[in-house]
């Protein structure tokens, strides 16, 4: 059964309109994702490119690139992920806010690509969750933005109030449960 997200009577007085605040929720969070350029390799250039006039990854609201994980909530994995850089990303990771998205661009990021040797990670997906792949050896930067408008799909059907109460909520000394705040932890 298709969910209709907004219901809108002109009868009302006052003009309101209803709807779920999962819908809200996640229209905001899907058309302001802020990208973690995780540039490890030669598809560092095509992340890059996106964010040129040519792309224009502006259209969807992601053009705020960000390199402090306090402030990015989608990382972009685009390279060769060295079990060197492995630990870094893996920090960085983990010092992203929740909710936080990962996309593994490129053959590399994915799978670990042509380098099949004692120094490369087989893929980023073994040291954190991967929300989208990315295929190529180098996608071009479309394949990126469609990638992207994917990961919008997906966070247009999360459980987001849902997932907001598990992930706060913590029991108290009576042992029932209580939020412990809403919105992003910082
Ligand atoms: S997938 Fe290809 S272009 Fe991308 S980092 Fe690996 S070797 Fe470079």
């Amino acid at each position: 059964m298709q969910n209709t997200n907004v219901a809108y009577d002109s009868k009302v007085e006052g003009e309101i309109i209803v709807t779920q605040a999962d819908a809200v929720i996640n229209w905001i969070r899907k058309h302001s994702v802020w990208p973690m350029p995780m540039g490890l390799a030669c598809c560092a250039i095509e992340l890059m490119a996106v964010g040129a006039s040519r792309f224009d990854i502006s259209r969807f609201g992601m053009e705020v690139m960000r390199f402090s994980p306090r402030q990015a909530d989608c990382m972009i994995v685009s390279g060769t992920v060295t079990y060197k850089m492995a630990e870094v990303i893996r920090r960085i990771y983990e010092q992203m806010a929740e909710p936080k998205w990962v996309v593994a661009m490129g053959a590399c990021a994915s799978t670990g690509g042509m380098y099949r040797s004692y120094a490369t990670l087989q893929g980023v997906d073994r040291i954190i969750p991967v929300d989208v792949y990315v295929s190529g050896c180098p996608p071009r930067p479309e394949a990126l933005l469609d990638a992207m408008i994917k990961l919008q799909d997906k966070i247009g059907r999360e459980r987001s109030v849902k997932n907001l109460t598990a992930r706060n909520a913590k029991p108290t000394k009576e042992g029932s449960l209580a939020l412990a705040g809403a919105g992003k932890e910082s």
